[in-house]
């Protein structure tokens, strides 16, 4: 992207850091510019010339903490010694709070994970920044987006039934969905449809109705692949 576009659309906002106090600034990305290209069957947007999700994570210049905006000032006094001795020790000073390639991107949410699992921060947020790693590498047509869908899946299913929703963005309804899409995109048709049976049987589905529709094509979807599956296993 050329200068002129990345201003178009990216705008700053200037934060200071609850651990370690530097003030800097951090990009925001104008939803209203945006322009969609393609929905992926688990949740997944893309945009044409800018990638929101590259901007989701905040990451301070100063310290290496990183979490999304929401949990950004959701830190606890007793828990910035950990993100000092962890984190800050061995911090290179990157500042990632400018235009960011999808290599880039990848590291903010590396250090969002760490900095998520030091604070031991609810399933569900973890999963979501697992999710979004992954799309990162499908973009990059990096086979690490395997590993890190079964990652979110792996915190997703924990979230259900440990914590209480909604966590992060996700709705119980969304990530029922998702739990089932995660299953048939890893090849576990039986498990999906079990997760998508779900979703169309949850009370809140009549208010999503796209999402009722999705989830009977994806239901179809992992039918026939199950079926596939079975066939040449019983050649
Ligand atoms: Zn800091």
């Amino acid at each position: 992207m050329s200068a002129l576009d990345v201003d178009a659309y990216l705008y700053n906002k200037d934060v200071k850091c609850p651990v370690c106090y530097t003030a800097f600034k951090i990009n925001k990305v104008r939803g209203r510019k945006l322009k969609i290209i393609k929905k992926h069957d688990d949740l997944y947007v893309s945009y044409k010339d800018i990638n929101p999700i590259f901007y989701s994570i905040w990451v301070c210049p100063g310290c290496g903490y990183s979490t999304t905006e929401k949990e950004f000032y959701e830190i606890k006094k007793m828990q910035i010694p950990t993100i000092e001795e962890s984190i800050k020790k061995n911090w290179n000073k990157k500042d990632y709070n400018r235009e960011r390639t999808a290599k880039e991107a990848e590291n903010t949410y590396k250090l969002a994970i760490l900095t998520g699992q030091l604070l031991s921060k609810p399933k569900g947020y973890m999963g979501e920044l697992c999710l979004k790693l992954a799309w990162i590498y499908r973009d990059m047509e990096n086979s690490k987006e395997i590993e890190y869908l079964q990652n979110a899946l792996n915190f997703f299913e924990d979230a259900y039934q440990h914590e209480r929703l909604p966590v992060a963005t996700l709705d119980e309804l969304t990530m029922t969905y998702l739990i089932g899409e995660l299953h048939r995109q890893l090849g576990n048709y039986v498990k999906a449809i079990h997760w998508y049976n779900k979703t169309l049987e949850h009370s809140q589905i009549k208010t999503k109705r796209w999402m009722q529709l999705k989830a009977r094509e994806q239901w179809s979807k992992a039918k026939v692949e199950y079926d596939i599956v079975k066939k040449q296993k019983n050649k």
